[in-house]
């Protein structure tokens, strides 16, 4: 399968470069020439699969054509060594908990991916080179990359986070892991963190110097094998008998997670409809609202994995249906949500139908019973954290003292290893080639 650029300037490239270099180099977001089609009556006998069997499939339909069929289910099964189960909230509306793997967040799927198909294809060209993985982090990605890639031989991971902006319980995720797994304390913000990285990917005689690439969700490997876990859902909502008519909310930040599901849509997923539900940080509401993309500066929140203010992966969805508003906006509906509706959320989920929200998840909670489902229809939003993750914000807002699962708790055992470094990019620059 070749891959184009969103840009439409830099030349079409296969799998192996586009997941080592991740951004091409027009700077556009690469893009499948075709799309894969799953037949109808394969997608419903889904019901009856695994989510293993169901992964292979949708694995095989996009990455078949160029890995090798065993490696790719080996791949698939390292990933997915945990569910994601749908759980009943109330009336008609279902909760997809993405929370379930090492790192508590949906990014888990992705990362663990990303990091055995890079592995993949720095092995078969023979480990002559490593490639350094660079990560600016505000909390949540740089836990689920620095696990997904711990320990994968050829690859080198930075973690650079904005010193004293990050929980402890993100903190330690990151910083207790050793082995490839280095972490940057920047004397910095977190956009002075992407700001560094950014800089070291145009930087010509880094790259020359080393292969760099980056984990974010620009990266095809990263954010497509998310599509395995809507097809999951669907699968168990059929099992219940709940799989007609279904509206799938997902709560968004850089809009990977839901670009997934929208590749899953294009690959004959039935789902009738989209809502992409936001914080404060609102642009792509404000798409659909007129038809303008306006891209303007982040503003803090409590659904802080969302606190976007350009979203990346803004460029795949325009792409996917021909830069067409009046396709986009009659397939995806928009909510954005303030600090006080989420906490406002939370209690109510708490205290109504004893489901405890994240922050995140709060907001496609609420979006689904804004949206007004009818009878006949099946709401399914996606719980992309558990609670735990956020777990001074959710105390606060429920006054409550939650658990920390035994997963978290062992990271904070972990003793805390980072590089401090201040915001510049030479000492950055520096850091690195002398690595
Ligand atoms: C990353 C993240 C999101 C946003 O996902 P995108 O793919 O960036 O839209 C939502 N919730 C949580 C908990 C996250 O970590």
């Amino acid at each position: 399968m070749q891959y184009y650029s969103t840009n439409k300037q830099a030349s079409p490239a296969n799998l192996e470069e586009v997941v080592i270099k991740s951004l091409a180099g027009d700077k556009g977001l690469y893009m499948p020439e075709r799309i894969p089609v799953i037949d109808r009556s394969v997608i419903a006998a889904m019901k009856d699969k695994s989510f293993q069997e169901i992964a292979d499939l949708v694995a095989q339909a996009f990455f078949g054509e160029d890995m090798e069929p065993q490696a790719l289910v080996e791949i698939v099964s390292e990933t997915l060594s945990f569910e994601t189960p749908v759980v009943h909230v109330n009336d008609n509306i279902y909760s997809l908990e993405l929370f379930h793997g090492p790192t508590l967040a949906f990014k888990d799927v992705g990362a663990r991916f990303m990091a055995r198909v890079l592995s993949y294809f720095i092995l078969r060209r023979g480990l002559n080179r490593e490639v350094n993985v660079l990560v600016a982090t505000s909390g949540d990605t740089g836990g689920a990359v620095a696990n997904g890639f711990l320990g994968v031989p050829g690859i080198n991971v930075f973690v650079l986070y904005p010193k004293g902006k990050v929980s402890p319980i993100q903190e330690c995720q990151f910083t207790t892991l050793g082995k490839n797994i280095t972490a940057l304390e920047i004397d910095g913000t977190f956009d002075d963190c992407q700001a560094l990285v950014k800089a070291a990917f145009v930087d010509d005689t880094l790259n020359e110097y080393m292969q760099l690439t980056s984990a974010n969700s620009i990266n095809v490997a990263r954010f497509l094998p998310q599509s395995f876990y809507y097809f999951n859902a669907y699968a168990q909502l059929g099992r219940a008998g709940k799989a007609d008519d279904l509206i799938v909310c997902v709560p968004s930040g850089n809009f990977g997670n839901i670009t997934a599901g929208l590749f899953a849509f294009k690959m004959g997923l039935p789902v009738k409809h989209f809502i992409a539900a936001n914080n404060r940080n609102d642009v792509f509401f404000e798409y659909l609202r007129t038809g303008t993309y306006n891209p303007h500066p982040s503003v803090e929140t409590y659904a802080n994995a969302m606190d976007v203010g350009n979203p990346s992966n803004f460029a795949r969805i325009l792409d996917l249906f021909g830069n067409s508003h009046e396709q986009i906006a009659s397939l995806i509906s928009g909510y954005r949500y303030t600090n006080e509706q989420i906490a406002a959320t939370m209690r109510n989920a708490c205290n109504l139908h004893q489901y405890l929200l994240d922050p995140h998840g709060a907001c496609g909670y609420q979006a689904l019973a804004d949206y007004g489902l009818k009878p006949a229809e099946t709401g399914l939003f996606l719980e992309t954290a558990h609670p735990a993750k956020f777990k001074e914000t959710v105390d606060r807002i429920l006054h409550s003292d939650i658990e920390i699962p035994a997963k978290l708790q062992e990271f904070m055992k972990g003793k805390k290893k980072s590089i401090a470094l201040g915001k510049g990019f030479e000492g950055f620059r520096n850091f690195l080639m002398d690595f």
